[in-house]
């Protein structure tokens, strides 16, 4: 099956008066159909910026600076502002951690949402009022006519995130990025946010691309994860087998510092040291700081290699018999 989305050594940096922040270093991945595929990491490790630059959204001083974003086999990387116009909100959409990048403080929800379907489709005003009104009831917005006649204000914080998230189905994309939208809300309403945004993927067989720092969340929802540090890829699978036996030292650091209902009453173990500064990476493996398992070797860049069918990671000592910890 062909790709939707394919990612192929893609480099985004920043150029800082201080220097330069190479925040998106050589990462490649592939997304099929109706996939979905997590991507995971602590904040700077390039997570997000790897969502914006798919999107042609990476602002001075940043840019992508190499690599190629195929999209149903058309590289996004050389588009103009122009066809970016066309390809974003219609064939691509985004869902924000904040949903008033998406929406407008000052115009009713109705205005917002029929300007979003005329954008990119000759249909009459009733017949996009009719499918804003469709897309609020399918993201369970009860009261849907009402609804429409109110402001972004007059909406709690789950319920804004739903008419973003409404608004980023309107023309079933055939890619959806979110990045972390369901951080700020409470746990309840995060559950059944990530549900009904699976199933309406599903149902569409829109490719979803899932950003969280928050391995919970991809353990019920990804086919696909991939783990990124400093910018890199370091552990890509699927999502079961990275989980069940992770091979790279940060993702299995990463696991043990979530919570599980079988190991209640015990200390969760954090990953000692912070992520490094991405203005002075030291040479060698990222991670090595931090890593228990690191020695000389790793004074070295490890590169990516494949040490069992569907898995890789970046590491000279990984996790590859399973060890009683
Ligand atoms: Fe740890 Fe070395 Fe692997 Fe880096 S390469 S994660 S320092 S063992
Ligand atoms: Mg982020």
């Amino acid at each position: 099956m062909a790709a939707t989305l394919e990612v192929r050594s893609l480099r985004a940096h920043f150029f800082t008066k201080a220097g330069v922040v190479k925040a998106v270093d050589d990462v490649s991945f592939s997304i099929g159909e109706g996939q979905v595929l997590g991507l995971v990491g602590e904040s700077v490790s390039g997570k997000s910026v790897t969502g914006f630059s798919i999107l042609g959204l990476v602002d001075p001083p940043g840019r992508v600076v190499g690599g190629e974003i195929l999209f149903k086999g058309r590289d996004l990387t050389k588009l103009s502002e122009e066809e970016w116009r066309r390809v974003r909100g219609r064939d691509i959409a985004m869902i924000f951690q904040d949903p008033m990048m998406t929406l407008n403080p000052v115009l009713r929800i109705d205005t917002q949402m029929i300007e979003t379907v005329l954008a990119h489709e000759k249909v009459s005003e009733k017949a996009a009022r009719a499918r804003a009104r469709e897309a609020l009831v399918q993201v369970g917005i009860p009261s849907p006519d009402e609804r429409l006649r109110a402001y972004p204000h007059q909406f709690s914080g789950g319920m804004r995130q739903r008419v973003a998230i409404a608004i980023a189905l309107l023309h079933r994309p055939a890619l959806i990025i979110a990045d972390e939208p369901t951080t700020a809300l409470d746990v309840t309403i995060q559950g059944q946010i990530l549900y009904e945004v699976q199933k309406l993927c599903r149902e569409m067989g829109t490719s979803l691309i899932w950003i969280t720092h928050d391995l919970a969340v991809v353990a019920g929802l990804a086919d696909e994860i991939c783990v990124m540090y400093a910018g890199r890829i370091v552990e890509k699978g699927p999502v079961d087998q990275v989980l069940d036996a992770p091979l790279h030292p940060y993702t299995k650091g990463l696991i043990g510092s979530v919570p599980s209902r079988n190991v209640r009453g015990q200390k969760l173990a954090q990953i000692p040291g912070m992520t490094p500064s991405l203005l002075s990476l030291p040479p060698g493996c990222a991670f090595r700081a931090r890593c228990p398992r690191a020695d000389a070797a790793c004074l070295a860049e490890p590169a990516l290699t494949r040490p069992r069918p569907g898995r890789e990671i970046r590491c000279f000592h990984p996790h590859l018999v399973d060890e009683v910890v």
